[in-house]
């Protein structure tokens, strides 16, 4: 699966870095980037769509395949 996140749309809740750390990092204020390009391998979907799921704002976006 491919993901983007909308910065914008972020309020620091933090829940994605919990559920994907590897995927999700913060800043000093809690608001998150995505590590990587937002391509997520299979191994790791299902906790990086634990976070899409959990993120209050919905700032995290599966993207369709191409
Ligand atoms: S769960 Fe959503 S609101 Fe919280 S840090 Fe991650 S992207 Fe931002």
């Amino acid at each position: 699966m491919r993901i983007k996140l909308d910065r914008t749309l972020c309020d620091g809740f933090g829940i994605c870095a919990k559920h994907a750390p590897e995927h999700f990092s913060l800043d000093d204020w809690g608001y998150a980037s995505l590590i990587g390009n937002g391509t997520v391998q299979p191994p790791d979907e299902a906790d990086v769509h634990r976070a899409l799921l959990d993120c209050p704002v919905h700032a995290i976006i599966e993207l369709s395949p191409e």
